[in-house]
């Protein structure tokens, strides 16, 4: 009993000495409710907000830090849907493949995750990697290294010689034949068993290649790869483990199989239809349009030799067309994510993206609710991030502009909290 009292009056001390910040914010977004309010002051106390006061308060205790930010807009920690965080787009990525060591792609993630966080990106789900994306993550959350939270597909399912097979365009004794453990699948067995391997592997998400795409070494940018049945067979699997199922697609009968088989988000959606978009409000389906990934592949193929030559004809047709299709979308109310294939461009420009949404048609702030709200609830942590709130993670950046006035602003993130901890000031 007295052991019991002596640790809560501890407990309470540590309370009411323990350090505190105080943010004093010129401007604060909302995102919840899509506003922005003036002169507040946000209290974090170790990784999380403990409250948000009117003006500007002084601290309570000598220990406590006041971090003046009274000429810029705060808000919380941006959240990118689709990165690939252990690899960037450069000429020599085909032969990549077979030079890179494991410990090569794990220095090079390690690397481009400091630079995303450092962008104001403090959450991540990246879309298919090596399995070095698990070690990272695990890294980043027992605070070995800095960099966004990460939740992570670990290796993306494809079927043979489809979008992720890790084997396309090798010479034949280098092709084998890879199956659900490398995250190949051609049945709804296997479906089932690619599943289970990535639960097992680690992964928080699964990501299919639900049609071909633009940089892989195969002809079609846009086919369907998978059938119906084994969609499902995935996204049932993956509900039992707790998972939810994320799909690649540029062409629209790929895109309602994904959508009838039980994902939750289509990735880039190029050729969606309008009926394809119906179909997505039905289903809660929600699309993440990755303008900018679109927009990169277009210049890299005007670069001779940048891509293979299957590669620069796909990409000069899809490219183009990803904005218009957004623009679309948008208008007919589909749920938009935020995410970018950051990888297919140079990480830490995660941001260019809010600008072609804006100039697609979407609201600045709604934008910004995309990378917010609507990640926190896509990613299932609504209740801890996307929102400036008590009880919330101290995720927060903040820019020199109000970013609802210039979208541009986004570009340059000056400040950088995440869990409480002031990474860029
Ligand atoms: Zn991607």
């Amino acid at each position: 009993m007295k052991k019991a009292l002596l640790f809560c009056s501890l407990l309470i001390s540590t309370l009411l000495i323990g350090q505190n910040t105080y943010l004093h914010c010129g401007k604060l977004i909302d995102t919840k409710e899509g506003k922005v309010l003036t002169n507040k002051t946000i209290i974090v106390s170790g990784k999380k907000i403990i409250a948000i006061e009117d003006g500007f308060s002084s601290p309570k205790s000598g220990d406590d830090v006041v971090i003046d930010l009274k000429s810029k807009t705060v808000m919380p920690g941006l959240i990118d849907m689709h990165v690939h965080i252990e690899s960037e787009t450069n000429p020599a990525a085909y032969l990549q493949k077979y030079t890179l060591n494991e410990a090569d792609i794990a220095f090079n993630a390690q690397h481009f995750a400091n630079v995303t966080l450092m962008s104001g990106f403090t959450t991540v789900r990246d879309l298919g990697g090596s399995g070095v994306n698990v070690a990272l993550r695990n890294a980043v959350n027992a605070g070995k290294l800095d960099g966004p939270r990460i939740f992570t597909s670990e290796k993306s399912l494809a079927t043979t010689g489809g979008h992720a097979d890790p084997t396309n365009g090798a010479k034949k004794e280098l092709m084998g034949d890879p199956g659900p453990k490398e995250g190949v699948v051609n049945s709804v067995e296997d479906a089932r068993k690619a599943v289970r391997q990535r639960y097992k592997n680690g992964a928080d998400w699964i990501k299919i290649t639900a049609t071909g795409g633009v940089l892989s070494v195969a002809k079609s940018g846009q086919n369907p790869q998978f059938t119906v049945e084994e969609i499902r067979a995935i996204s049932d699997a993956a509900k039992d483990y707790g998972m939810n199922v994320a799909a690649h697609a540029h062409g629209d009968e790929g895109m309602q199989r994904a959508i009838l088989g039980g994902v939750k988000t289509i990735e880039h959606g190029t050729f969606m239809s309008d009926e394809t978009m119906e179909l997505m409000k039905k289903h809660d389906v929600y699309l993440v349009p990755t303008i900018i990934a679109g927009k990169t592949v277009t210049e890299n193929a005007k670069i001779p030799n940048y891509y293979p030559q299957v590669i620069v004809v796909k990409a000069l047709d899809i490219g183009p067309r990803m904005q218009d299709m957004f623009a679309r979308a948008y208008k007919k109310g589909v749920g938009i994510g935020f995410g970018t294939d950051a990888g297919v461009f140079a990480h830490g420009q995660n941001a260019k993206e809010f600008g072609y949404m804006v100039e697609a048609g979407m609201p600045a702030i709604k934008a910004i609710q995309s990378a917010t709200v609507t990640n926190a609830m896509l990613l299932k942590m609504e209740n801890e991030i996307g929102q400036l709130k008590g009880g919330y993670l101290a995720d927060i950046v903040a820019t020199n502009d109000d970013p609802t006035e210039h979208i541009d602003t986004l570009n340059t993130i000056v400040f950088v909290m995440k869990e409480g901890k002031i990474y860029k000031q």
